[in-house]
């Protein structure tokens, strides 16, 4: 399996970085070897100083397709979550700044956090207006609306499909709402998805 990240699809996260919003929807992969695996314990990495938490809606494939029409892009989603697209942002910024790839920043191993359950598509309600937030350590730090999104779920699907093939088991990470920030050991982030809760993860 694969992980797409979709980069810079809420305007007030773009404005965080300091970045325009893209005319065209931005995507990045991530290795399977990026997930953490259920109830392994995450470790801060030692490679950088400034790891952010990145809290997104994430997407299972649910069938393979390619050159997918945005009318039927759902049919190609089998469940929906949320996760976290951790990213070193110290290491993401030099890359950045010299113009160089990003995958020491974000593709590293467990890097992509996903809570344990996905909520069928049928159960999901429109996915055009999921709401969903990050709390650390109890205080909520990032809150999100899917209807915020620049690109819609459905954009997002068939845009990438023109390029990559999408197959079962596929992960897409569809962006993150403004308010990143540094995590550091200790902290305690839960995830909800709506008012469900769906993961805590202890940095270690
Ligand atoms: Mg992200």
């Amino acid at each position: 399996m694969k992980i797409i990240c979709i980069g810079k699809n809420y305007a007030d996260h773009a404005k965080e970085l300091n970045s325009a919003v893209p005319a065209e929807p931005v995507f990045f992969l991530k290795p399977d070897t990026s997930l953490l695996q259920q109830g392994h314990p995450f470790y801060f990495p030692d490679f950088t100083q400034n790891l952010h938490h990145e809290i997104e809606i994430v997407l299972k494939v649910g069938k393979m397709g390619k050159h997918i029409d945005p009318k039927f892009a759902l049919s190609y989603i089998s469940g929906v979550s949320i996760g976290i697209d951790f990213t070193a942002r110290d290491l993401q910024e030099k890359a950045k700044n010299k113009g160089l790839p990003w995958e020491i920043a974000k593709a590293f191993d467990n890097a992509a956090v996903i809570a344990p359950e996905f909520i069928p598509l049928e159960q999901a309600g429109d996915l055009g207006i999921l709401k969903f937030h990050l709390n650390v350590n109890g205080n909520t730090v990032q809150q999100g609306d899917a209807a915020e999104m620049v690109f819609d779920i459905p954009t997002i699907i068939s845009y990438v499909s023109r390029f990559i093939t999408l197959k079962t088991g596929d992960l897409i990470y569809t962006g993150t709402p403004a308010g990143v920030g540094p995590v550091k050991v200790g902290d305690v982030l839960e995830g909800f998805l709506g008012e469900k809760k769906m993961f805590e993860l202890k940095i270690n």
